[in-house]
């Protein structure tokens, strides 16, 4: 399975460092072992990737979810994926920007860590993240890019039985700034 993986993300992918890889679609698409979810607080379905997410998993994602009573920002829920190809779905609420003097970098960089830290606990292999907080939250694209970039990195030393981290760039301004990202060391 973890072949056809890498095959079809050999046509799709941009490839950057071995077990880090940029691609531009539909989240919901993404035969992972888990696809995270820029959430809310209520964990209850919004618009955005949040929206997309649970229409494509179907009803059984959002009774999980009522059962969840929400989450902190920065923190992480993980549900099963229903009808999606992934097998499990990683909600985690990002900060909404308020400027950079609110505490968001930290935030968004715990909404990574608290995501890893699932990974990690359940032994997930394949992830794809959106970039969080850059859509309505309006979080700086480049700012979250590097974050989103630094926690990954660290994640992968940590952690060698991660394969792939999938970073999903829904618009081409997305693309860029994980590229600036990737080439900073
Ligand atoms: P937030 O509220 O955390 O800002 P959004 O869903 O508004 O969440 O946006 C987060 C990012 O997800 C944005 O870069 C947006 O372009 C992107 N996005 C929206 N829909 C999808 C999708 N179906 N697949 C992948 N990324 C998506």
């Amino acid at each position: 399975m973890r072949v056809v993986f890498l095959e079809r993300w050999k046509k799709k992918a941009t490839m950057t460092d071995s077990r880090i890889q940029l691609t531009e679609e539909d989240i919901t698409g993404i035969k992972a072992d888990a696809i995270v979810n820029a959430a809310n607080n209520s964990l209850l379905g919004g618009g955005g990737v949040d929206g997309a997410i649970h229409r494509a998993a179907g009803p059984g994602l959002l009774a999980e979810c009522r059962g969840l009573s929400g989450c902190p920002t920065g923190e992480a829920r993980i549900t099963k994926g229903y009808n999606l190809p992934a097998t499990w779905v990683i909600h985690t609420v990002g900060p909404i920007w308020r400027g950079g003097t609110q505490g968001e970098p930290e935030l968004l960089a715990r909404c990574y860590r608290s995501c890893f830290s699932l990974v990690q606990e359940l032994g997930l292999r394949t992830i794809a993240f959106p970039a969080i907080s850059t859509g309505v939250y309006g979080y700086p694209k480049e700012e979250a890019a590097r974050i989103a970039i630094k926690e990954t990195r660290r994640a992968l030393a940590e952690n060698e039985n991660l394969a792939s981290i999938i970073f999903v760039c829904f618009n081409n301004d997305t693309r860029l700034a994980y590229k600036k990202a990737l080439a900073e060391p």
